[in-house]
């Protein structure tokens, strides 16, 4: 069985004394090991990316974004490999695979183009003699760590900004699928960054740990499951770092009665079972209002049979299974648990059946689901969809404004007074206007509100440029000789 390894300072290595299993989900069986670093290896990844700091801030804005315009074009040459090794791993069928490639190429395309947001302010003359200017400069080494449901998008997500912006990574990502994350490095050397900007290392508590304590790590980038955002956030803004942690979601998707009901059906079938649930932005609530319920729910019962649910390698398969036997169970119970809890369970995806030992578990559907529930309160993270119904879009933004998690929502409506309403009233991050899944494109940020993130900046785009850079203001003299004069005063510009 192969071993994946740490990638450190350009060279894969790895003393391997402790390690963890690497699933195919869709067969159960293990095909790999990945080493689990331990603290003295996390600090060589350290040292090397402190090591490299100097010269990559020193290298030059167009030599930088050269890299990403090569690395680019090698994620675009070499997509098909780099979406199998992501369905071997995670499950995802490729097309779904292939669909995160091509977002996560949008980071690198913004990394290309940074040198324009990069740019700083002058101001001629403030006072007679003096002109002041604004810097971007890079924050220093930066810590990454990911979550296992998007093991190629989301570090890019973090590390083409914080690249591209002049500072240096440690990336930890998902132990339960790392191979990308290496993929990746070994691409980002191909296109010419030094050894030692990136880093990569594998693992768990320990790792991420010894990240959140180093002094010379400067900023933490974080994406995972809200306990874990909030005790990253905490333990790093303790340290005195800046912290970015973009945490879990419970998306609601609010249909009103005058929606296109076939294209929201379309929607929802769509944005909850599309890799299994296992999206941050999947809809995981159809929040169905006024009398539109009842054909609802059975425009969306009526879909769910004709779903293919396979080996993501089959081109057939629109659905691969759930990322570890574990968590197939802990979906499922949730299923198992709402008829006690009083909701109805219309269709019941647990019962379904597959051969071989695939973490699959068929799509469900609940109806008549009430805050209070479990399988309303808690994210699941799987293929199950849960009904609330409402009277009125005022309860609909109740509801959705009552909820701890804020990550994204939609409403579907043709009404362009109610979508416009919608969007000032609702306290989430990112929303949809007849888009299920509205994940903001590479010139954007993206981020929710709430338990959905902690820290005050957004990830990707715009805002990582503020949140990997830190400002500097210089403000400027050349003074002829002859003026220069003692003045104790407070110096003022008037
Ligand atoms: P997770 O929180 O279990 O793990 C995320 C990372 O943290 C992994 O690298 C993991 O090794 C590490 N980790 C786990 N336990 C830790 C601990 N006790 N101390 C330190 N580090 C620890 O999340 P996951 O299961 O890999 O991913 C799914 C979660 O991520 C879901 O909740 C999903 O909503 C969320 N997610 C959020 C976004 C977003 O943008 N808001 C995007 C993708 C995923």
């Amino acid at each position: 069985m192969s071993l994946i390894r740490h990638f450190i300072n350009g060279r894969e290595v790895a003393d391997a004394e402790r390690t963890g299993p690497v699933f195919n989900p869709a067969t159960g069986v293990q095909q790999h090991e990945v080493a689990f670093a331990s603290v003295g290896e996390v600090e060589q990844a350290i040292a090397a990316a402190s090591a490299a700091l100097p010269g990559w801030r020193a290298t030059g804005l167009i030599r930088r974004a050269d890299v990403f315009f090569k690395l680019r074009h090698l994620l675009v040459e070499r997509q098909g490999e780099l979406a199998a090794i992501l369905t071997s791993e995670h499950g995802k069928v490729l097309s779904d695979a292939a669909g995160e490639i091509s977002r996560g190429i949008e980071n690198v395309e913004f990394a290309a183009g940074l040198v324009h947001l990069l740019k700083g302010e002058h101001s001629e003359q403030v006072a007679r003699g003096v002109d002041v200017h604004s810097l971007k400069q890079p924050v220093g080494v930066v810590g990454a760590i990911t979550p296992f449901n998007f093991p190629v998008m989301v570090p890019l997500w973090m590390v083409a900004s914080a690249i591209a912006c002049g500072n240096t990574v440690v990336l930890k990502p998902s132990e339960k699928d790392p191979s990308a994350a290496i993929f990746l490095a070994k691409l980002f050397q191909e296109a010419g960054l030094p050894d030692g900007v990136l880093n990569v290392v594998h693992g768990d508590k320990v790792a991420v740990d010894t990240i959140l304590d180093s002094p010379e790590v400067r900023a933490v980038s974080f994406v995972g499951s809200t306990p874990i955002a909030k005790s990253i956030y905490e333990r790093a803004s303790a340290n005195g770092k800046r912290v970015q942690a973009l945490g879990g979601a419970k998306n609601h998707m609010v249909v009103m009665p005058d929606a296109d009901l076939e294209g929201a059906a379309d929607a929802a079938v769509s944005a909850a079972y599309g890799s299994a649930g296992e999206r941050c932005m999947a809809v995981s609530v159809l929040v169905a209002v006024g009398d539109v319920a009842d054909d609802l729910v059975e425009a969306v019962r009526s879909r769910m049979r004709a779903l293919k649910i396979g080996d993501g390698t089959d081109a057939a398969s629109e659905m691969g299974p759930l990322i570890t036997r574990e968590h197939r169970d802990k979906v499922a119970s949730y299923v198992t648990g709402a008829a006690a809890e009083g909701a109805t369970v219309v269709v019941d995806g647990t019962t379904q059946q597959f051969d071989g030992d695939g973490f699959f578990v068929g799509v469900s559907l609940v109806d008549h689901v009430k805050p209070g529930m479990k399988v309303y309160d808690d994210e699941i993270f799987g293929p199950v969809l849960s009904v609330v119904r409402v009277e009125s879009y005022e309860e609909a933004v109740a509801l959705i404004n009552a909820n701890s998690f804020a990550n994204g929502t939609a409403i579907f409506t043709r009404d362009g007074g109610t979508a416009r309403q919608f969007e000032f009233d609702i306290e989430v991050g990112m929303v949809g206007v007849n888009v299920p899944i509205p994940v903001p494109i590479g010139a954007y940020s993206f981020g929710g509100w709430k338990n959905s993130l902690f820290g005050d900046s957004h990830i990707y785009g715009p805002e990582s440029v503020h949140f990997y850079t830190r400002s500097k203001v210089v403000t400027t003299r050349w003074p002829n000789p002859s003026e220069s004069q003692i003045n104790l005063g407070f110096p003022s510009n008037h």
